[in-house]
């Protein structure tokens, strides 16, 4: 896999105008000689999109490279300007990480900082066909993020890129937007019977996937259809294809001849970069408690489910908030898994990280006595009538359904009583 991240940065990547590409209010007014790669221009690198990609990388265990270096990569594309792309090829801040899957981990070759390209748009102006540019994009911080071939299914595939974004969005460096293009994933397919034994000689890039689910449905399509190729003797060929999300299908984008040669070398305009140990330690002092070990504590302390916190929260600074607020609910022994659910059902108005853990606390405690009372009740009167009516229950288990009808008749009437008192407690509270 490899996958782009657009950092949310104040500023581009070399230059000082603002990245805001999503919400610019016309196309090409946050460009400068740097970004629109005017000749001269000189790039100087952003220290925090640097130290993010650092963050990024210590959050996935990797090794960090102490000396590093940006590099240029040629290609020509009416997006970029320059005729190069600022990347780094041997030297990339981050290398050797991994990601835990429910299939296995999945290592990370590196993690590396670039610049991202223009953006092509493709109208009608005036009956005619055009191309036009909007530059808002160009040069703006863009985090790659390669594997080493570990992935085995579809379905790794997609729990992958749902934990890195997860991760990215946790130490809140990027919205990973995809639907704008602000987290971008690629998956390269091979396949082969005996995975103990080299890579084949293939492999089958497909591109520009912005969706967990369009990744998911692609790469089960590219499964099915080199393996028909491969059944048949054949070689599926290597080329770069799209994924159809309409018509469920992976199709030709373009077909490599040779592999492209990019003329890599290290960008004369832009300093060697020393990460010296003063500066790594203060990278690592602004890193959060990894999520697994969050996870692994609210579980434990507050008996919580992973797949319910999840939906809860983003950003680390949002789980050192609720960390205040389950300390709180435990304090006062009310169920924090009931908070929990209370909240994903909207039961509760207040706003999470806005307003004070306290407050929301004693909302839930006004929502948790009227929720008890309904619940424990009915199971009360429920068990009373049966127990006081053995006839009846014996009479429905031996196939006269019928008289379930005199038992909630006979539920009814307590609940009647209690439910009298309830209303009548609330009257004289309204
Ligand atoms: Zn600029």
């Amino acid at each position: 896999m490899e996958t782009h991240i657009e950092l949310k940065t104040a500023s581009k990547m070399f230059c000082g105008c603002k990245n805001d590409p999503f919400h610019a209010g016309r196309p090409n007014i946050y460009t400068c000689p740097v970004c629109l790669g005017l000749p001269g221009a000189l790039p100087v690198a952003n220290k925090k999109a640097i130290e993010w990609t650092i963050k990024l990388g210590l959050m996935l265990g990797c090794k960090i490279n102490k000396l590093s270096k940006f590099d240029r990569k040629h290609y020509f594309y009416p997006d970029l300007p320059k005729g190069y792309q600022i990347s780094q090829y041997d030297t990339p801040f981050c290398y050797e990480g991994k990601i835990e899957t429910s299939f296995g981990p999945v290592k990370i070759t590196r993690v590396h900082l670039e610049e991202d390209t223009g953006k092509l748009l493709h109208q009608n102006v005036n009956g005619r066909g055009v191309s036009l540019i909007d530059f808002n994009r160009s040069g703006v911080p863009l985090v790659e993020i390669v594997t080493e071939p570990d992935i085995r299914s579809a379905a790794q595939a997609k729990e992958y890129a749902k934990k890195m974004r997860q991760i990215v969005r946790y130490l809140d460096i990027s919205d990973c937007d995809m639907e704008k293009g602000g987290m971008r994933l690629e998956a390269n397919i091979s396949l082969q019977k005996d995975t103990s034994k080299e890579l084949p000689n293939y492999k089958v890039e497909l591109k520009n996937i912005n969706s967990f689910r369009f990744l998911e449905r692609g790469i089960e399509y590219e499964l099915e259809r080199q393996e028909e190729i491969l059944e048949k003797g054949e070689t599926p060929v290597q080329e770069t294809r799209g994924y159809n999300a309409e018509k469920d299908v992976t199709f030709t984008q373009r077909t490599k001849e040779e592999a492209a040669d990019y003329r890599y070398f290290p960008d004369p305009d832009i300093p060697p970069i020393n990460i010296n140990n003063k500066w790594l330690s203060e990278i690592k002092s602004t890193i959060p408690e990894s999520l697994d070990l969050r996870f692994k504590k609210w579980q434990e302390k507050y008996n919580l489910k992973p797949e319910s916190i999840e939906l809860l929260f983003e950003t680390s600074a949002e789980a050192d908030w609720l960390d205040k607020l389950f300390e709180i609910i435990a304090e006062e022994k009310l169920s924090a898994e009931k908070f929990v659910n209370s909240r994903i059902n909207k039961k509760i108005q207040l706003n999470l990280f806005e307003d004070r853990p306290e407050a929301i606390v004693e909302q839930y405690k006004k929502l948790t006595t009227v929720d008890d009372i309904k619940d424990e009740d009915l199971k009360i009167i429920i068990d009373k009538v049966l127990k006081a009516n053995p006839s009846a229950v014996s009479d429905y288990k031996s196939g006269k359904t019928q008289s379930i009808n005199f038992l909630v008749g006979a539920v009814m009437r307590e609940a009647k009583k209690k439910l009298l008192q309830l209303v009548e407690l609330a009257l004289n509270k309204a």
